[in-house]
């Protein structure tokens, strides 16, 4: 262990009532990598998982995992690994309490930062999220980070039988699915970078078209076009709401004649 002052902890309330964090299950890989490349080089990230084992046991899952994916990047990067604390005790002194609130304000800063350098000017007029601002600050580092680890972006696939509803882009928080009508059909995007993994997008696909798979890279690909439908009646071409076979407009002059 070196000095108070070369070491940052966290540690959740259960382990020690005066920190922040009510839970450490906030964190995800994401943030824990965009915050060891923003932390000085001479200071160790402590995570203590130790309760976690008894109180969560998922979470000490994930967050081991997410230790183990970061810190193969950052050893390969030439930074210390994240040290994971096992410990169930109190935890030993330190200067450097990660504070919740300032955790998450840093990744939006440094967003903005990065983006105000143009590194992804697509994203400059949106409203930042914390994942936009992780991923500007990966921004450059996109090859070495997919080389190392696949664990840490998820990325989707889309099946043949998409019906181009367009469901999973509009739905999307966090912007990582979009789509674009081209009039005869429809180009599906992913971006792996901002996506959360959250799976809004999988529930909701009407026909079970999409499926998660190792991302093959972080910026934004196309993963799909698909043609619109015609109408099993009129014949035209028409962007679904889900599965169903028949445009809006026969949809209603058959409504209109069931009342009449
Ligand atoms: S998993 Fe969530 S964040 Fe990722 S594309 Fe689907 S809806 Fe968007
Ligand atoms: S069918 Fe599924 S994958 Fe295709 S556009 Fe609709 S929601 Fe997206």
């Amino acid at each position: 262990m070196g000095r108070p002052d070369e070491m940052v902890d966290f540690t959740c309330q259960v382990l020690d009532p005066k920190s922040p964090w009510p839970c450490l299950g906030f964190l995800d890989a994401r943030d824990l990598l965009g915050f060891a490349l923003e932390t000085p080089v001479f200071r160790t990230i402590n995570l203590h998982i130790g309760r976690c084992r008894d109180c969560r046991p998922y979470v000490a899952a994930r967050l081991e995992k997410s230790i183990n994916a970061v810190s193969v990047f950052l050893l390969r990067a030439g930074r210390a690994k994240i040290n994971q604390v096992d410990f169930t005790g109190v935890k030993a002194e330190s200067a450097n309490t990660v504070d919740r609130r300032a955790f998450f304000m840093h990744f939006f800063q440094s967003g903005a930062e990065a983006i105000r350098k143009g590194i992804w000017p697509e994203e400059g007029k949106k409203p930042l999220s914390k994942r936009a601002a992780c991923a500007a600050i990966l921004g450059d580092e996109e090859k070495e980070i997919l080389e190392l680890n696949q664990d840490i972006f998820p990325s989707l696939s889309i099946k043949q039988t998409c019906v181009a509803c367009g469901n999973c882009a509009r739905l999307c928080a966090s912007r990582a699915m979009t789509s674009i009508d081209r009039v005869t059909f429809l180009e599906l995007y992913h971006q792996p970078a901002l996506c959360s993994g959250c799976g809004i997008c999988i529930a909701h696909c009407p026909v079970g078209a999409i499926d998660t798979l190792q991302a093959g890279t972080l910026k934004k690909h196309k993963l799909i076009v698909i043609d619109f439908p015609h109408c099993l009646e009129c014949g035209q071409i028409f962007q679904p709401a889900g599965s169903q076979g028949i445009c809006f407009e026969c949809m209603i002059k058959a409504k209109e004649s069931i009342i009449k």
